[in-house]
């Protein structure tokens, strides 16, 4: 018998169906020349820094007196105390290494971190949404409820209007490209303490942001040390998509109730754990060394430099788009542009605009949810070349 949960899984086919299309359209169009800024990977190579530490930590391996083979379970000292030293205490959040577990990235952590809780908890996410919260949930048999996210309040998840126990944000945001502002974030901190609500809260996007008053990490806020647990990976920040390495932060502090009783208040870093030891033997020391290199100081400069590139980009598409007189909105502080469909065109139809008029990828907002229907998402991370080619393609088609 199979877990009949998979079989409440909606068919989640928005990125197979998109390349269909576009090869439909490639298949009829010989020679058609499509670029995409529908891609959700990155596409410059690892800087120098994570090249010369791979280099190194290979040869580490390969001499007997070096060799290394199942690392700590938490991930190795070395990474944690630069990620406790550069992501936290440099900002006075004081979080400690042994409340940092080392991963291979952050889809499998947001994934799995469900399953230290009750089946019976009900599960808030935001719609337009990353389908892993959900999918997770729903494989599980969590009843998902969803908070709409649109242009009236600022792609801002609305409060839940029904008593919820996990909630799921994602800032700055994968697919909107918005932020929440510290105010927000306190909204959602002050809630979860009052309803005795977890927060997990994906931080995948954080070093893109560069306006001075968002907050990096959650734990900037008073008292999230005992609602929340963060969720931060490599990838995006430093393109380890293809590398593989992020991490997961689980306070001590932060507690969960055995059924009713008040006192038997269990630590959720103690679960995490138990988990992991169970189900999980770490990340490559490869990629452990390699992510320490990001934040030596040519890794941090060079990693700098990454993302100064996408957010150029990013600037480049909003700017263009602006002028040309569309709806635009993130694309300041992430490298994701949420734009509004001309006319009030459906996602799918402004989709099939885009690639037979400007050959152009872009991917449809519904297939985030209800509420990205009219919207599509654009990604700054594109080479400049082709993103500056596909803004000049838009131009040309009249909306
Ligand atoms: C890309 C992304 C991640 C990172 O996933 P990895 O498994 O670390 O590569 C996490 N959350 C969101 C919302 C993302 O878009």
């Amino acid at each position: 018998m199979i877990n009949k949960h998979y079989l409440q899984l909606a068919d989640n086919y928005l990125f197979a169906d998109i390349a269909h299309l576009v090869q439909a359209y490639k298949a009829t169009h010989a020679k058609a020349d499509v670029i995409s800024l529908g891609i959700g990977d990155v596409t410059q190579p690892l800087v120098p820094a994570v090249v010369d530490a791979l280099t190194a930590a290979a040869k580490e391996m390969g001499a007997e007196a070096t060799f290394r083979g199942y690392g700590p379970e938490r991930g190795y000292t070395f990474l944690r105390e630069a990620i406790v030293a550069h992501d936290y205490r440099r900002h006075g959040i004081g979080i400690t290494a042994d409340e940092v577990f080392v991963s291979d990235g952050s889809k499998s952590d947001t994934g799995n971190f469900q399953e230290l809780l009750s089946a019976s908890c009900v599960v808030a996410v935001t719609d337009p949404v990353y389908p892993v919260y959900v999918d997770s949930n729903v494989m599980a048999g969590r009843r998902v409820v969803k908070l709409p996210c649109v242009a009236a309040n600022g792609f801002s998840p609305a409060m839940p209007d029904e008593d919820v126990d996990v909630i799921y944000l994602c800032y700055p945001n994968n697919p909107t490209g918005c932020v929440l502002s510290r105010s927000e974030l306190h909204a959602w901190v002050d809630y979860a303490l009052a309803h005795e609500a977890l927060i997990l809260y994906d931080a995948a996007y954080e070093a893109f942001i560069q306006s001075s008053d968002i907050p990096h990490s959650i734990y900037e806020i008073p008292g999230a040390e005992r609602c929340a647990v963060e969720f931060r990976s490599f990838s995006k920040t430093a393109g380890f998509t293809g590398l593989r390495c992020g991490y997961t932060v689980v306070p001590k502090a932060l507690k969960v109730r055995n059924g009713r009783s008040r006192h038997k208040a269990l630590s959720m870093n103690s679960l995490w754990l138990r988990r992991q030891c169970t189900k999980f033997n770490g990340c490559s020391y490869l990629s452990q060394r390699a992510a320490e290199a990001t934040y030596s100081p040519e890794g941090r400069a060079q990693v700098r430099q990454r993302i100064a590139y996408y957010m150029d980009n990013a600037r480049l598409i909003r700017e263009t788009l602006t002028a040309l007189g569309y709806e635009v909105h993130g694309g300041v502080d992430a490298p994701y542009l949420w734009v509004r469909t001309p006319g009030g065109m459906a996602s799918w139809t402004f989709f099939d605009l885009l690639l037979h008029k400007a050959r152009v990828v872009c991917t449809p907002g519904a297939g985030f949810g209800s509420c990205g229907e009219g919207y599509v998402r654009l990604t700054a991370f594109g080479r400049r070349e082709q993103t500056m080619e596909a803004l000049e393609r838009i131009k040309g088609i009249s909306i």
